[in-house]
């Protein structure tokens, strides 16, 4: 049976955190950005006020092995700063057995990096590259078989398990999902899942109407089934950035040299009957700032997105695109933005998606729900100094994404079931 974190009784308990501690580090393995353990810190300390014991788990980039440059080690001192306690650390997250025993109450012990060790995501590793599929299918099969015993192995450590890595979420790994058997009446949701998943569903399951998405970003093949299944929960979607080029395309319109995938022009006329069928109103605008070159002392002007001449390219929004989305967004009681609406990392270009990040936050003043995901909006937000003038701002990139599409995410079904 699934736990609520607010209402567990940890007092002599260990419990045992997957977090997401996936932090950028320099090449002096200072933190440049540690928005995620900041984000944990509520999880962390309730286990601590409530008496019991925390032990961490996380992963940090992408080692093929033991690999010092991965090692969370380097992230010890400033999780101490922000738990204001001392942190122990366990230097093999699969042999930790005496630190954990001499773990007490009120104390944090953070084990070593999870994907130090293959069975976390368990995929084979050192594969040659001429391997046959029999060879491929035997080494799966032997990591599937080990990674029964890493998990028990961090189950074993404890008396509750909390997960709360929703950037992770949607990965069947060792210590996101598997280990959750293991505690079929100690499993919890930390803060961050909490508040992710209340988020979430707040626009797509129990949305207050009229509902607006504005989706962005260069591709409609990565964004397609987001879009198709949000046509079941809002009432307007704003489709900005690259992927417009491959409606008017599709459309008949001429597009220059501007971003487009010639292979779902059928899937997007598709898409515009689907809205149709469902109610729901399409903005794809009708002019563009173009430019005719990728930099940011290109010359640029406005042009109708169905007449862009040879050698220039649509590169962002233009006003009067925004003024009519400033219309809808106005009347909007629930908003959900992910993607730029332009090439917003090229300061000359990225007009349309700073107005974008205003204009959240000033629906939010009026009233509105407003939830923005996606590293770039994320980063479109943050830039503009919103992230705080918008309802809330999500954590889990690819999570969310499979979340919005109506996937379950392993790491929540794990928890829940
Ligand atoms: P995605 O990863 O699909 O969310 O797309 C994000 C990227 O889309 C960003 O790097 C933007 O620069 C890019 N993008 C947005 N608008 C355009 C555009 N009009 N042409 C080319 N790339 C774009």
């Amino acid at each position: 049976m699934q736990q609520n974190i607010s209402t567990y009784d940890f007092a002599g308990k260990k419990a045992i955190a997957r977090v997401d501690f996936n932090v950028p580090l320099n090449e002096k393995f200072e933190i440049t950005d540690d928005t995620r353990m900041r984000a944990a810190v509520p999880t962390m300390k309730k286990v601590l006020e409530k008496g019991g014991a925390l032990i961490l788990m996380s992963h940090l980039g992408r080692p093929k092995g033991v690999t010092e440059k991965f090692s969370l080690k380097h992230i010890i001192p400033h999780l101490e700063e922000l738990l204001g306690q001392s942190v122990k650390f366990a230097d093999d997250c699969q042999a930790a057995d005496e630190q954990v025993a001499a773990l007490q109450m009120g104390e944090v012990l953070v084990l070593e990096n999870l994907r130090f060790y293959a069975e976390e995501e368990g995929k084979p590793r050192g594969l040659a590259e001429d391997a046959t599929d029999e060879e491929k299918k035997a080494a799966k099969a032997a990591v599937k078989e080990s990674q029964k015993k890493f998990v028990e192995k961090l189950a074993s450590y404890a008396d509750c398990y909390i997960n709360d890595a929703f950037g992770t979420a949607h990965r069947a790994h060792g210590s996101t999902a598997l280990i959750a058997k293991y505690f079929p009446n100690d499993k919890m949701f930390g803060y961050i899942m909490e508040g992710e998943i209340k988020a979430i569903d707040k626009v797509v399951k129990t949305p207050e109407h009229p509902v607006t998405a504005i989706i962005g970003g260069s591709k409609i093949s990565s964004k397609i089934g987001i879009i198709e299944h949000l046509f079941d929960a809002v009432d307007n979607m704003i489709i900005g950035g690259g992927m417009v080029y491959t409606f008017k395309k599709a459309l008949g319109g001429k597009i220059g040299n501007s971003i487009c995938e010639d292979d779902q022009m059928e899937l997007a006329l598709e898409t515009m009957k689907k809205a149709e069928a469902k109610g729901v109103k399409l903005y794809l605008s009708s002019e563009v700032v173009i430019a005719d070159a990728f930099s940011n002392d290109a010359n640029t002007k406005i042009c109708s997105n169905m007449e862009i001449p040879d050698g220039w390219e649509g590169v962002d929004a233009a006003p009067s695109s925004l003024a009519v989305w400033e219309e809808v967004l106005m009347n909007s009681k629930t908003i959900l933005w992910n993607g730029p609406v332009g090439v917003f990392e090229i300061p000359a270009f990225a007009k349309g998606t700073n107005k974008i990040a205003e204009l959240l936050a000033k629906a939010t003043e009026n009233g509105a729900f407003t939830l923005v995901g996606g590293g770039d909006s994320v980063a479109a937000v943050t830039q503009m100094g919103f992230a705080n003038k918008v309802s809330y701002v999500s954590t889990g990139g690819g999570a969310m994404l499979e979340y919005l599409e109506g996937i379950e995410l392993p790491g929540i079904k794990a928890i829940r079931e």
